[in-house]
């Protein structure tokens, strides 16, 4: 059990426009990496990146993840990327079920059947989950619960360790630094979700998975969110494109 490091992924999303500019961020993270003492460091490029950039990173300073993946390893599956491929392209983790694909279609079992798959192969899992909206009624919480429950259906106990869940709201990503959520509200969601996860695993088995936030995440509330959030980590969009504003994020978070 690693509970005790902290986990930072940045999601490059379909950025940025080039290889060359693709290799110059990864470089100016991986420089700063000696920094960072319990931090992981996951970057999820467009897939078309992970081998280049794992070319230039022979000391495994940061670990390489992919931003989907299909449930299926090989065959007649035109414009899909199985786990196999990921892993032998060089990533270590994969990013399930982001909002961005679940806007465009991808059920909570598709999502389950790519946890299941890619776990199998040993690529770890980031399984996203976040609600769309707010409602007085507590209804979100219902829906965040059935998220967990069935996105992690049938996932093997015994490598628990190998899951992350990142709450991203999705009224929150995309938008100004001000608007992410703030700690204490993220704090009642880390512990909303263990909850959860306790009526589904024991409570050693609860331990092993590790919480991330994601939304608008900046150096300017990193602080307040990891440290009043008592999450893992942090799951961060467009911050992550830029070297220096990621490396300022991870040096909080590594701070703390
Ligand atoms: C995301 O899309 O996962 C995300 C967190 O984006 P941003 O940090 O840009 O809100």
């Amino acid at each position: 059990m690693k509970k005790d490091r902290k986990l930072v992924v940045g999601n490059w999303k379909m950025n940025p426009g080039t290889l060359e500019e693709a290799k110059r961020i990864y470089g100016g993270i991986k420089k700063k990496k000696a920094l960072f003492s319990h931090t992981d460091i996951v970057m999820c490029p467009p897939s078309i990146f992970i081998a280049e950039l794992k070319k230039t990173d022979r000391n495994k300073d940061l670990l390489l993840g992919a931003q989907n993946v299909f449930h299926e390893n090989i065959g007649a599956f035109t414009g899909e990327i199985g786990p196999a491929l990921f892993r032998d392209s060089g990533a270590e983790y994969t990013l399930v079920g982001h909002s961005e694909r679940r806007l465009r279609g991808e059920s909570d079992e598709d999502i389950n059947k790519k946890v299941n798959s890619a776990l199998k192969e040993g690529l770890k899992v980031i399984l996203c989950i976040g609600e769309k909206e707010r409602d007085l009624e507590g209804e979100y919480l219902s829906f965040i619960k059935n998220q967990l429950r069935v996105g992690l259906d049938k996932v093997n106990k015994k490598i628990l360790s190998d899951v992350v869940i990142a709450y991203e709201p999705v009224w929150a990503i995309g938008k100004s630094d001000s608007e992410a959520m703030k700690g204490k509200d993220v704090h009642e969601m880390a512990i909303f979700i263990r909850k959860t996860l306790s009526e589904m695993y024991s409570p050693q088995e609860v331990l092993e998975i590790k919480i991330l936030y994601g939304g608008s995440v900046s150096a300017l509330n990193a602080q307040d969110i990891v440290g009043e959030g008592y999450v893992d980590g942090l799951l961060v969009g467009r911050q992550s494109l830029s070297a220096e504003a990621f490396v300022e994020i991870i040096q909080i978070v590594d701070n703390l």
